[in-house]
């Protein structure tokens, strides 16, 4: 039975084949995996033999830990791999790259499933997930992991661990954002911004599901929160992808971060919604709507009773406000 599949970046400069469609495949709610999805969670499976890249060349890696890098398409930020430094094979490929009618095709007894949550203590109050998959904490997973590796190696890697979770619990918290004001960064730090104050209110966020924003992020959909303008302090690194005809993605090309989504008008109007992913305090981001149900695959769902709307009733929606408000207003 051939059951390879066939994956690309958002933009499509970034082409690869897997030659088995994960089937089990992992939510991973750590602090960067979030930052580098746009908010919700990495998902992905892992391809035990090689990924094969039938067109690469704007493939960049980045490495975000000491162990492990990150590859992104540079021309659109789209997120793909994560793999052990310089691996060869064993890559954690992010499903959204990879046709969500693979599934359909393959028949239900083989469409991938969410087998398990991992670094669900980092995961932020914004989502949860309606799944009964088991949850780890980033202790458990880890010591699930290490448990598997080679005694000599182990040693290495648990005293390796101890340093870090130490280093993680030192980590200054944000201050409480008192006046409303926020700031946030992409993984790498080259791009820094900031929210004005009172920028972020209640019911300030909204989950998108379509196949656009799951590409970029490689998760489960990107988290945006409504702001009138962040306050770009950094942005040496940030670059543009235009989306459609109304609209550009904001990444940073060195990093691969999602950012930013404005309005494509001459040089790019003002940045009007900010990856909650990024944001370094996302206390009080309520997700208030989830979008573009209907392009949502089956592998997961989300929990809460926030509002749910079709592609088609969201952009009714917008086309309705847009008639209220006049040409400030916007369509995705
Ligand atoms: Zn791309
Ligand atoms: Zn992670
Ligand atoms: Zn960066
Ligand atoms: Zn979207």
């Amino acid at each position: 039975m051939n059951d390879s599949a066939s994956g690309r970046c958002l933009c499509g400069a970034v082409r690869f084949e897997v030659a088995r469609m994960p089937r089990e495949i992992g939510a991973c709610h750590c602090g960067m995996c979030r930052r580098w999805s746009g908010g919700g969670p990495l998902l992905g499976g892992i391809s035990e033999a090689p990924v094969a890249i039938t067109a690469g060349e704007a493939l960049q890696w980045y490495a975000a830990s000491s162990w492990g890098e990150r590859g992104f398409c540079g021309e659109c930020g789209g997120s793909l791999f994560w793999r052990q430094k310089g691996a060869a094979a064993g890559w954690l490929v992010c499903i959204a790259a990879l046709p969500d009618s693979a599934d359909a095709a393959a028949g239900e007894s083989t469409a991938p499933q969410l087998a398990q949550h991992i670094f669900i203590d980092d995961k932020p109050a914004y989502y949860a997930f309606a799944d009964a998959a088991p949850r780890l904490t980033g202790a458990e997973f880890t010591a699930a992991v290490v448990a598997k590796m080679p005694a000599a190696k182990r040693a290495f890697v648990k005293t390796f661990i101890a340093l870090e979770s130490v280093k993680k619990r030192l980590r200054p918290r944000p201050a409480p954002a008192a006046d409303g004001e926020r700031c946030g960064a992409c993984l790498c730090g080259g791009v820094k911004f900031s929210l004005p104050q009172a920028g972020v209110g209640a019911g300030n966020a909204g989950m998108c599901h379509c196949g656009q924003c799951r590409r970029w992020g490689g998760g489960a959909g990107v988290v945006c929160v409504d702001t009138p303008g962040a306050m770009l302090e950094s942005a040496d690194t940030l670059r543009w992808y235009r989306t459609s005809k109304q609209s550009e993605r904001g990444f940073c090309a060195r990093c691969g971060t999602p950012l930013f989504w404005r309005e494509a008008a001459g040089d790019g109007g003002a940045i009007t919604e900010v990856c909650a992913g990024a944001l370094q305090d996302d206390r009080g981001i309520t997700v208030s709507r989830h979008i573009y149900v209907d392009d949502k695959p089956a592998y997961y769902d989300l929990a809460g009773d926030a509002e749910r709307l079709t592609g088609a009733e969201y952009e009714s929606r917008v086309a309705g406000e847009k008639r209220d408000a006049g040409p400030a207003a916007r369509s995705p």
